[in-house]
């Protein structure tokens, strides 16, 4: 079985742009280092289970912005990991930055750390599109940020992109994805930008004061990204995601996608057991209930759900089809005892047919044009339900 990962929410930022949908918060120093000692608890109450999650080999600070502490409370963050959970000795840690947070102290003492991939909220090249975005740092410094970083010699520096912008076209957004690999990342993730109700954007968009690119639009920026990339030596791994080479990969992302089991801690953080026992829960989203919740001594766990193998063999369809490596139904069949091949054998030959899966004996494998629909793809498959 896969080594276990540990997901840590630092739900801090300096300003909450107007486009972000994440549990996150401003809050000077006393706040966060109250923050700071109650995931240090949190961390501490996991001691007594820490054999549900053992040996866990990559731990992965995200936000917020991680970067918004003190690197002296980040390594007091790891040492309480390191004594209360059962970490691997080898464990790869991950770590999100904002360019402004970066400087060659705080890159090396992340470093110092064992920080292995460092990823950096970069979001755009353009002036224009980080003042659309409320972002605080400027291109300059963004391109400082990666230089610092490399320098600063991290195993793997992965740069954060937005793309999807009103009015952005393939030819501005190329501009954009040119000034990114000329800084010769090891890795980027692309997202095309998402307007969700009840942030500034959602609200601008139902005044009608802001306007969605249509998504004819969307799909061609889709497109023109992974085509970009690939011929600039970054192939896609995922949807979003692209790596010079396979060792530039994101082993922290890819254990949410086929189902290894994670530990989250932090305001808003996800958990999942593993196969055998199949339960998934989350923490309390808003920091007054999780911090309420640690003060009276029990873990900040808002809620769960047991899932059901079929609702495990959907999530594995839906993740899997956002990935290169496709889905295996012959691996289905072995780990979910769910047989998909009989009920979606017309289902599979018309994907085929239009182009948006190949398929090689048992495996399903998405084309471009199939990962621009994966979600709808992974809808229309009919999951027989077991006895
Ligand atoms: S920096 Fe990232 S996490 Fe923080 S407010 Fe902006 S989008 Fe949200």
């Amino acid at each position: 079985m896969a080594h276990p990962g540990l997901y840590l929410h630092i739900p801090f930022c300096s300003a909450i742009c107007p486009y972000c949908d994440f549990a996150v918060l401003t809050g000077g120093p006393e706040m966060r280092a109250r923050f700071v000692a109650h995931l240090v608890q949190e961390i501490r109450l996991w001691e007594a289970d820490r054999a549900r999650f053992p040996g866990i080999d990559t731990i992965y600070f995200g936000g917020g912005t991680p970067s918004a502490l003190h690197p002296e409370q980040i390594e007091e963050i790891l040492h309480a990991a390191r004594a209360h959970l059962s970490l691997d000795s080898e464990a790869a840690v991950f770590f999100e930055a904002n360019p402004e947070d970066v400087t060659p102290e705080t890159a090396r003492a992340w470093r110092d750390l064992g920080v292995r991939m460092l990823s950096l909220g970069i979001q755009s090249f353009d002036a224009a599109d980080l003042r659309f975005l409320g972002r605080r740092h400027t291109p300059d410094a963004a391109r400082r940020s990666v230089e610092i970083a490399r320098s600063a010699g991290f195993e793997i520096v992965s740069i954060d992109l937005i793309y999807g912008l009103p009015g952005q076209t393939p030819a501005t957004w190329s501009r954009n994805l040119a000034a990114a690999v000329a800084l010769e990342p090891d890795h980027l993730s692309c997202y095309q930008l998402t307007i969700h109700e009840g942030t500034p954007f959602g609200f601008r968009l139902a005044r009608g004061k802001l306007a969605e690119l249509p998504e004819p639009e969307q799909a061609d920026l889709f497109l023109h990204t992974h085509r970009f990339l690939a011929d600039h030596g970054y192939p896609g791994y995922e949807v979003s995601n692209f790596a010079r080479t396979p060792d530039h990969r994101s082993r922290h992302n890819r254990k949410y996608w086929d189902h290894t089991p994670y530990l989250g801690v932090g305001p808003s953080a996800h958990s999942f057991s593993g196969l055998a026992d199949r339960r998934r829960w989350w923490n309390d989203r808003k920091i007054k209930p999780y911090q309420a919740r640690l003060a009276a001594g029990t873990r900040p766990i808002e809620d769960g759900e047991d899932l059901s193998p079929e609702d495990l063999v959907t999530e594995a369809l839906l993740l899997g089809l956002r990935t290169a490596e496709g889905v295996d139904l012959g691996r289905l069949r072995e780990v979910h005892g769910c047989d998909l091949a009989p009920g979606n054998a017309r289902l599979i030959e018309r994907l085929e047919r239009a182009g948006l899966i190949r398929t090689t004996g048992t495996l399903l494998l998405p084309s471009l044009h199939g990962w621009a629909v994966a979600d709808s793809l992974a809808r229309d498959f009919v999951i027989p339900r077991r006895a």
